[in-house]
């Protein structure tokens, strides 16, 4: 037998135990062997008296005697019997449930009981007792507890696993001696063996703390890695010298003053130009704080020296938006093109034949710029928009040789991100917003006459030519979450609370000319309420919008209910954000709140991380860590040392060859970002 056979030859258990282990990922004896418990408990036995704990959990052992089946007052038969301790003390044993285990008990044998033991009436009772014939992996010393999922229970998971525990030592160590040795690590085989039948309490914590260190340390060689190899490969960057007299020069030519971050961003751009190695980094600025000007001004010395910019966006009509402001920017001095998929394949061919003879020195578009035919002349700067809607595969093919990569999110990183999945990339933050913005009165809303209030408000809004967003969460056929339907909001909201006013929807299976179409719509005022998903365009500029309704909010986390909210108060007016929440659940209101009160992106992606984990804040898919199974992402110190040690091996090392379980497990761990 090998730790890569799968379960369903080695496990005596059920069809249903077996398919509920597969929707888990646990399909080999080393995905059950690495299915890690997430505590313990001691079931250190007391056959004395004076040793149990009132009001707690106990493991206590005796002679059973006298079992019986009575009926209580309400007529349910309960199982009574005597637990005789030593001293020759008897405990009272209630099992509320007939437990099928008493079949097998014959009166006066010893048995083990796990359960409650309180004192009740005067009697000191032991309360629906697991019932252990003999010492075994439930009692006797610590035991593991493991995240249950019916039918798989911890009792379940230890007796399988302790069945194939003697596998532990096929696992091949894959942290390196060094490291071993300076952190004082135990083995692989040794951890894996002690986190699910810990010795004590102190080898369960030394088994859990090394293999929390082996999960991270993964990732970051693989984050680092990536990146050492991008540089290696890429040592002649496209160079451009810093010049600040004409970046002065340069801002006197827009309209407004930068604020004093869009100005340190911009710098810290520029002078990556300089530096030895291609640029790659990614410029984080909540909606509306101006990334699109710092893009455009990083460009203007690339194009100066002669060479070619992209800029990159997910969609259509965010791709338009940027065209046009470049064009007001960039033109007559720069020639700037257009290319999206819905440009001719003709004038496709035409725009493509001028980019490869450098008769276009910038190129706007989506996706549509990534196809294999697509040259430039000489492209030395590239900007992607809204990054995350890009896949990695995609950012790296505008990267070759010597492009200089800038990346723009609004989507925030707490620190335990930059530290590992954005470990490979230079950070810089937008992190204010341009003066003259107000802050977005947010409310919770949950009451019936409060929503009466709010239509009133809206309806005053709108006759002051303000218009409105209204959010509700996207519904499927397979969702069975009760949430409103788009289409029958609109139609209530349409027909029953605005009946005086011009109202559409959008939703995500629309078609993206159609979503582009509605969209060029709301930005002319030719409605005044948008009815959509929660797919409501990324970036898009709606600037007389005052009002966003987020119906059901908290199906969402904070930092994405915060980027919702972003898309209004483009303007001088004061702006409303109404969060309403479909059920009547304080906590969630609670949690709500926290938008209240502020403002800051950040502050409320890092209560997110804390309050429900990693997949709520960028989609499991898009946050870039697979499951962690042991280590907790918000240990700070776990991640700066994983990552100093990543760094310390990968400079040893970059190939990995010296250390090979490394390398493999490197290069087969599932880390996109
Ligand atoms: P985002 O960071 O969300 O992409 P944009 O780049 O679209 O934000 O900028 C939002 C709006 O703010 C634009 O209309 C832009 O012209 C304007 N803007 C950007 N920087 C400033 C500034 N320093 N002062 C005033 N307005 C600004
Ligand atoms: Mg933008």
């Amino acid at each position: 037998m090998s730790l890569d056979f799968p379960l369903q030859r080695v496990l005596r258990t059920t069809e249903v135990h077996i398919k509920k282990l597969n929707i888990l990922g646990i399909r080999t004896v080393r995905d059950l062997l690495e299915f890690f418990p997430r505590a313990t408990e001691s079931t250190e036995i007391t056959a004395n008296f004076q040793n149990i704990t009132m009001g707690a959990k106990n493991t206590v052992s005796g002679i059973l005697c006298d079992v019986r089946q009575e009926k209580t007052a309400r007529g349910e038969t309960i199982t009574k019997a005597a637990l005789i301790l030593d001293g020759a003390v008897t405990l009272e044993v209630v099992w509320f449930q007939t437990p099928y285990i008493l079949k097998n008990l014959k009166d006066e044998s010893q048995v083990f009981l796990v359960g409650k033991v309180d004192r009740t009436y005067g009697k000191v009772q032991i309360l629906n007792p697991e019932v252990h014939l003999n010492r075994n992996v439930h009692v006797g010393k610590l035991r593991a507890i493991y995240p249950e999922s019916p039918p798989l229970t911890s009792k379940w998971f230890r007796e399988k696993i302790a069945g194939l525990l003697l596998l532990a030592k096929d696992f091949v160590e894959i942290l390196p001696s060094e490291i071993l040795e300076a952190e004082n690590f135990i083995s692989k085989k040794e951890a894996v063996k002690q986190v699910h039948a810990p010795d004590n309490m102190e080898m369960w914590q030394k088994a859990r703390d090394r293999l929390a260190f082996e999960e991270i340390f993964v990732i970051q060689t693989r984050v680092m890695r990536e990146k050492f190899l991008r540089e290696q490969d890429a040592q002649n960057p496209y160079l451009v010298k810093f010049d600040a007299e004409q970046v002065k020069q340069d801002l006197k030519k827009i309209p407004f003053q930068l604020t004093t971050a869009q100005k340190k961003c911009l710098l810290i751009i520029l002078k990556d130009f300089e530096r030895d190695r291609p640029a790659h980094r990614l410029m984080q600025g909540d909606v509306g704080s101006g990334k699109t000007i710092v893009s455009f001004l990083s460009a203007l010395p690339i194009l100066r020296s002669g060479a070619q910019v992209t800029f990159l966006a997910p969609t259509e009509i965010l791709a338009k938006q940027h065209f046009r402001s470049a064009l007001k920017f960039f033109n007559p001095e720069f020639s700037v093109e257009l290319l999206t998929g819905s440009v001719t394949l003709s004038n496709k061919k035409k725009i493509k034949g001028k980019l490869k003879n450098g008769d276009i020195q910038i190129l706007i578009g989506t996706h549509a710029i990534l196809t294999a035919d697509t040259e430039f002349k000489n492209l030395g700067f590239a900007v992607i928009d809204e990054q995350h809607r890009f896949g990695v595969e995609q950012r790296s093919r505008l990267q070759k040789n010597h492009t200089h990569l800038l990346a723009m999110t609004a989507t925030p990183i707490p620190r335990t991100l930059a530290l590992t999945i954005y470990g490979d990339q230079d950070l810089c933050r937008i992190d204010e917003l341009p003066p003259g913005r107000k802050k977005i009165i947010t409310r919770v809303i949950s009451d019936t006459k409060t929503i009466t209030k709010m239509n009133l408000f809206i309806d005053d809004q709108i006759g002051k030519d303000h218009q409105i967003f209204w959010v509700c969460p996207l519904v499927d056929e397979s969702d069975k979450i009760e949430a409103k339907n788009v289409k029958e909001e609109f139609d209530r909201i349409a027909n029953e609370v605005f009946p005086k006013r011009k109202v559409e929807f959008l939703h995500g299976r629309m078609k993206g000319k159609d979503k582009d179409a509605i969209m060029e719509k709301f930005k002319n005022k030719e409605f005044d309420i948008l009815v959509s998903t929660s797919v409501i365009e990324v970036g898009v500029d709606i600037p007389d919008a005052t009002v966003m309704v987020i119906e059901n909010s908290e199906r969402f986390g904070l930092a994405q209910l915060h980027q919702f909210r972003g898309r209004i108060g483009r303007n001088e007016f004061q702006s409303y954000c109404f969060l309403m929440v479909g059920k009547k659940d304080d906590a969630q209101k609670e949690r709500l709140k926290a938008l209240e009160r502020s403002n800051d992106g950040l502050y409320l992606s890092e209560i997110d991380l804390k309050l429900r984990g990693m997949g709520e804040l960028y989609g499991t898919r898009q946050s870039g860590l697979p499951d962690l199974k042991c280590a907790d992402l918000t240990d700070l110190d776990l991640l700066q040392s994983t990552r100093d040690w990543a760094i310390n091996i990968l400079k040893q090392d970059l190939t990995l060859k010296k250390f090979p379980a490394l390398k493999e497990k490197v290069e087969s761990s599932e880390v996109y970002f």
